[in-house]
């Protein structure tokens, strides 16, 4: 890639202003194409990224990154929306599959925050990038390409906008695969493997004594215990409750239907909350939660000129929050290639992002691929022998881990991808895991919070 006048972004989500930030440092000028109207002051949710109205627990080495990126990001902003800050253990209690997470101090932080908060901060500092601007309400239709090469886009609108570099970057819906078609592009090898879980989200005020917690997660454990739910502080004094349903179980629209499903919990502490605190807004449903993983490392006739990343590229089963995270480090990842500046280093990129995202996906996949098992090609595999070995190891870990600090913080550090997954198998975690075996569980921390409130504040209409 010589010239670097001009690159062109497809779609303004986390990926896209990613992208733009680090093609920022190499290119003139950047131009991300965004279908939506520009983020609105209000909590008015963007058309273009729905699952916005969802839990969106970005993991720690992605918030790090998105802070990397973007220093001022957890600013002024944030603050005046009065965003908690969150201690990673202290401040979260989890009911994981095999109990109670321990809970001791790490001197790790994050913000709590809504995923409409980021959106709309992202793109203003994206925005306010000197060489880069968002041309909102105008929707890629196509892509244009001459003797091999990608050379821009169409829109919607019928401008053909000209750029030496085209990131596409739409998202879970993304047409790539029409575009590329129409240009005579191999079709794009694809790994898909379905999801039964649904989610159900609804925000509420908490107007009670302080909890003891900030984030609270009753993990679900397929196939035994299919229901989850997760509860964050987010900012202007808000929670965010989203109920989760594995193997079509999935948590309902209507709200005494939400309180039955949450009252149906391993723990009441969510129950507790909803029945107590006071409800903005109504219930949001998402439900297509697949995972897809394109291989664009593997069409031989990959245009020069283009590459994807983001949801675009690989989709996750959105319970692991692991999305916004692959962005960051993938952003990282294009950032260092962009150094290199060789011809051809597009398939390259795409290559590199397949090991980039190979653990994730296994996080991501593991427990779907037991529950479709039967059904699963992919499963019958000499792979797949090898991925149910690795999900039988993990799990040795995940039920040592209530029992074991150490083997906890491993893991939390792999599921943040702090650290790569391969760091979990150690002789030593797993000497560790057999002596856990004949300790007995911690206490259960303290989680009810029923104690904790008092009595007259607001109850759920
Ligand atoms: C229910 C749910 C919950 C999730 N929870 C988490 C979580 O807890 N933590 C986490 O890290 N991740 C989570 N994710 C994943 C996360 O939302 C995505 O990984 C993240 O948004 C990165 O996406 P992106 O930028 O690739 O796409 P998006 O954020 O979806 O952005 C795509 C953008 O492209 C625009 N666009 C689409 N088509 C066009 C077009 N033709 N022309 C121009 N613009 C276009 C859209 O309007 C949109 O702005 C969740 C996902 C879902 C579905």
């Amino acid at each position: 890639m010589n010239r670097r006048t001009h690159a062109l972004v497809i779609g303004s989500g986390a990926a896209g202003c990613l992208a733009a930030r680090v093609l920022s440092d190499s290119f003139a000028q950047v131009t991300i194409v965004e279908r939506d109207p520009a983020p609105s002051d209000e909590r008015t949710l963007r058309k273009g990224i729905p699952q916005a109205a969802h839990v969106h627990n970005v993991l720690l080495q992605g918030n790090r990154q998105l802070e990397h990126f973007f220093p001022n990001l957890f600013g002024k902003e944030f603050d005046r929306a009065a965003s908690p800050l969150i201690e990673v253990s202290q401040d979260q209690r989890m009911y994981g599959p095999f109990g109670w997470n321990p809970v001791y101090p790490t001197g790790w932080h994050f913000r709590g925050y809504s995923r409409h908060l980021l959106d709309r901060t992202l793109s203003a500092q994206t925005a306010a990038l000197q060489n880069v601007r968002i041309l909102y309400s105008h929707e890629v239709s196509e892509l244009v390409a001459d003797n091999g090469r990608v050379t821009g886009v169409r829109t919607k609108q019928g401008e053909v906008l000209n750029a030496d570099l085209v990131v596409e970057t739409s998202g879970r819906s993304s047409r790539l695969e029409t575009w590329l078609s129409a240009i005579g592009v191999s079709e794009i090898p694809t790994r898909r493997v379905p999801t039964t879980d649904g989610y159900a989200t609804r925000t509420f005020r908490w107007r009670g004594a302080p909890l003891p917690y900030k984030q609270f997660a009753i993990l679900r454990k397929p196939p035994e215990r299919p229901r989850g739910a997760y509860l964050l502080e987010i900012e202007g004094g808000r929670w965010i409750v989203t109920l989760v349903g594995a193997q079509g179980d999935f948590p309902p629209h209507d709200e005494a239907g939400f309180l039955a499903f949450a009252q149906s919990l391993a723990t009441a502490d969510v129950a507790d909350f909803i029945t107590q605190a006071e409800p903005e807004g109504g219930i949001h449903l998402y439900r297509k939660m697949e995972n897809v993983c394109r291989f664009a490392d593997r069409v031989p006739n990959w245009p020069a000129g283009l590459i994807v990343l983001g949801d675009a590229v690989c989709t996750f089963n959105p319970v692991y929050g692991q999305g916004i995270t692959t962005a960051t480090v993938s952003a990282e990842y294009l950032q260092r290639l962009l150094k290199t500046n060789r011809e051809g280093w597009e398939r390259q990129f795409h290559r590199g992002l397949v090991q980039i995202l190979a653990g994730p996906w296994l996080l991501s996949v593991r427990e779907d691929l037991i529950i479709f098992a039967g059904t699963s090609a992919l499963y019958k595999s000499w792979a797949a022998l090898r991925h149910r070995f690795r999900v039988t190891l993990l799990r040795h870990l995940q039920q040592a881990a209530p029992k074991d600090r150490a083997i906890h913080l491993r893991l939390y550090q792999v599921q943040n991808l702090m650290r790569p997954l391969s760091s979990l198998y150690s002789p030593m975690l797993f000497a560790r895991a057999l002596w856990a075996k004949f300790r007995l569980p911690p206490p259960a921390p303290l989680a009810s919070r029923l104690n904790t409130v008092p009595s007259g504040s607001k109850k759920a209409a």
